[in-house]
């Protein structure tokens, strides 16, 4: 449907950032009646929203300059920082009292600076990374781990409830990130336990589905194992059903690892399988895999035996 501004019901929200994630959460807020102004450095990725109606301009600043609800959904640190500080970022025509929400997975330092940054302009930053992947964008089940000003988190929960199931208030800012970053690192190390133990049972002789089915009434079942199924033909509707494509990137996850590495450097705090998790998703980025959604560990791990 094409929503005109008469089907609108409340005050405009900006949008930055309309990649795989943030198109279809922005999409959701258009759906519960929300007037979105959105910006992409990428002009064909607004092409889809702009059709819905939303307002599409220039940069950051010239939507900082007419929404004073502003949701940021930005690859990594370095854009994050270009989005709000930059030279036609958002804090150089924010208003006072605007509440900036970021849902970008990044590092929770940089949350901190955005947030010191955007109190010096009189603006509330906070940190709301999400979990849940396309699916749960697009469906408007994603959960949401906030970080802020806990007198702020009811006005950053009414726009957050029309994209998500889930919205959990973490603490002071940088902890929705800390909470992300945590839950991809078991994330990580989760999938790729699980893809060398399918990959042994199936050089055992087992039956791949008959596997699965065990793992998952027994004491091994996990997320990566009863619903996100690293072994092609195991599961429908999943990446490894179609290639390896669409989902989470590899690339991305090695991101986020990363991040638990820099984290864990600054408070001394062990994090063996996250390091040797965060090598093999690094290999595998290095070795043409960086686009291929993270469950495709599977087949690079099959692809190191030879086969
Ligand atoms: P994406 O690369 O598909 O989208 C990011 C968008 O930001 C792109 O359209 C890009 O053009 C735009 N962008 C980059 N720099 C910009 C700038 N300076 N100004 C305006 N737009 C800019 O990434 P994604 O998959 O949507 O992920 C976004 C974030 O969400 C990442 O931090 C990721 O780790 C996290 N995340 C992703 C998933 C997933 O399943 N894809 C799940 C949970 C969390």
């Amino acid at each position: 449907m094409m929503l005109t501004t008469a089907n609108f019901l409340f005050t405009q929200v900006g949008f930055i950032g309309l990649g795989n994630m943030g198109n279809p959460m922005a999409k959701n807020l258009l759906k519960h009646g929300y007037p979105v102004i959105a910006t992409d450095v990428f002009p064909e990725s607004c092409k889809e929203l702009q059709e819905l109606g939303a307002q599409i301009l220039d940069n950051p600043a010239e939507v900082a300059d007419k929404a004073d609800r502003i949701i940021t959904m930005l690859p990594s640190s370095p854009n994050v920082i270009d989005v709000y500080t930059g030279p036609n970022g958002i804090l150089k025509k924010v208003k006072k009292g605007s509440l900036l929400i970021d849902s970008s997975t990044i590092d929770p330092a940089v949350s901190k600076e955005m947030a010191s940054a955007a109190e010096k302009m009189g603006a509330v930053f906070m940190d709301a990374p999400v979990s849940g992947g396309v699916g749960a964008a697009s469906s408007g089940k994603l959960t949401f781990m906030v970080g802020g000003a806990e007198a702020e988190f009811t006005a950053a929960q009414e726009l957050l409830n029309c994209m998500g199931a889930n919205v959990v208030y973490c603490g002071q800012v940088g902890t929705g990130q800390a909470a992300k970053i945590c839950n991809n690192m078991l994330l990580a190390i989760g999938m790729i336990g699980t893809s060398e133990t399918m990959n042994l049972g199936i050089r055992l002789g087992l039956d791949p589905k008959l596997l699965a089915k065990i793992l998952n009434m027994s004491s091994g079942r996990c997320w990566s194992s009863d619903t996100y199924n690293p072994v092609p033909g195991v599961m429908e509707g999943v990446p490894s059903g179609n290639h390896y494509q669409g989902g989470f990137g590899t690339q991305l996850m090695a991101k986020d690892l990363g991040l638990a590495q820099n984290t864990a450097t600054n408070t001394k705090t062990p994090v063996p399988l996250g390091s040797l998790a965060h090598q093999i998703y690094r290999m595998m980025c290095a070795r043409g895999y960086a686009s291929k959604d993270f469950s495709s560990v599977f087949q690079f791990l099959r692809e190191e035996e030879g086969q």
